[in-house]
């Protein structure tokens, strides 16, 4: 450990020993002002915004995820804007349930909306708020729901094969709670996976070093696999894979949903990087999620062509592992759908013409004989005639020597 964290004057005296245990960070966990400004360097301007939004949104830093600030004098830095209020979290736009959660609620805490899986809000409690969360709406006036209801609705619905453990993060619950949830999870039949969502491989891995909890994941983990949130590749620390590795470890595996957020990874060479890294961690990119219309996280967004942009630099660029499905979550509960780029370029009755990565267009035959019809130029002659239209000098045309 190259105990980096000691760049901060404020933990210089911490002890390794200290630093990796889960609960010395989050009793040191940054929540008011002042204690932000003993870390970072804070304008009086910041601190009257920050004051601003505390008395709306609360704030929860790791001194680890904060550690991971890279030049404490930029206030843009990826990082510290996730976790750092602004006021951009106080403009009016936007909804507090975008996604519509709570109408898709049978039970309280309990959200189904797809054909054979569930979501559960387990606690509204994370080490770490981000101030992009989709939840912030049950931070700090989250009424705890009952698990008993969840647990006879999900037996009533033998349908249900997936169910989604989230927050909050669950892995901050008591731990005889989360035993409790898994064991219950576990005993039904039909209940074939459950998935485990949190962001704390990334905002306080040291969690994942706990024994006692990894013994707990132990004894559920056929049935686990583990969702977590890797938004900048600064985040893929030596401790992260760590905490990735010990799940690993016990059979679970790992796959990240990435949220699209602006000023922070909204660019491709941060998230070539960020995907490169994950998958050398052995994390499976899963999603990369366009940023919900939630009131109080307006400011994070982009708009969709700049996502669209991303995929279309990391398809077929890196390895397909490393790439990501681009998601929009619909209003009116509609749910999740694939956006991205495409690759049909246009289709015949004899042909579909493709492009790849490198923009050649090549039509695919789908009939087995060769047209010999006029079809003009370009895609339409591709139609026609079938045949390519290959750009000069990609390095793989290089290598064939044909460029
Ligand atoms: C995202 C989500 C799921 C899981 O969707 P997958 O596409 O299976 O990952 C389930 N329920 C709700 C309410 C969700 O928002």
């Amino acid at each position: 450990m190259c105990e980096a964290w000691r760049r901060f004057p404020i933990w210089e005296g911490v002890a390794p020993e200290e630093w990796v245990d889960w609960r010395w960070q989050l009793e040191n966990a940054i929540c008011d002002v002042e204690h932000l400004g003993r870390a970072l360097p804070l304008s009086p301007e910041e601190r009257e915004e920050i004051s601003r939004v505390l008395l709306r949104y609360p704030m929860r830093i790791t001194p680890y995820y904060l550690s991971l600030i890279e030049d404490p004098q930029d206030p843009s830095d990826p990082v510290r804007l996730q976790v750092v209020p602004r006021a951009g979290e106080l403009e009016e736009p936007g909804e507090e349930d975008p996604l519509d959660e709570g109408r898709d609620s049978p039970v309280p805490g309990l959200t189904h909306r797809y054909p054979d899986r569930v979501l559960l809000v387990t606690t509204a409690f994370c080490p770490t708020f981000c101030r992009h969360c989709t939840r912030k709406r049950i931070w700090g006036c989250w009424e705890e729901s009952d698990p008993e209801e969840w647990f006879r609705y999900i037996k009533a619905h033998p349908e249900v094969r997936d169910v989604l453990v989230s927050g909050g993060s669950p892995l901050s619950l008591p731990i005889e709670r989360l035993e409790d949830i898994l064991k219950r999870l576990w005993e039904i039949p039909h209940v074939e996976v459950i998935r485990i969502g949190t962001r704390e491989p990334a905002t306080l891995p040291q969690r994942l070093f706990d024994p006692e909890l990894l013994e707990v994941l132990d004894r559920y983990s056929r049935k686990l696999w583990a969702i977590a949130q890797f938004n900048h590749p600064r985040e893929v620390t030596p401790e992260a894979r760590d905490a990735v590795w010990n799940l690993l470890r016990l059979g679970i595996p790992v796959q990240n949903q990435t949220v699209l957020l602006k000023g922070v990874n909204d660019s491709l060479p941060v998230m070539r990087e960020l995907m490169r890294r994950l998958l050398a961690a052995k994390v499976r990119p899963y999603y990369l999620l366009h940023g919900d219309p939630v009131r109080g996280a307006m400011h994070f967004r982009t708009g969709l062509a700049r996502g669209i942009e991303i995929v279309e630099g990391l398809r077929g660029h890196i390895s397909g592992l490393g790439v990501p499905c681009y998601m929009v979550d619909l209003p009116f509960g509609a749910g999740k759908v694939p956006v991205g780029p495409n690759y049909l370029v246009a289709m015949g009755e004899k042909a579909a013409v493709f492009r790849n990565y490198e923009g050649l267009l090549v039509a695919y035959p789908l009939d087995g004989e060769r047209g010999e019809e006029e079809g003009g130029e370009g895609v339409s002659g591709l139609l026609s005639r079938g045949g390519a239209l290959v750009p000069k000098g990609t390095s793989r045309l290089l290598r064939r020597g044909r460029a």
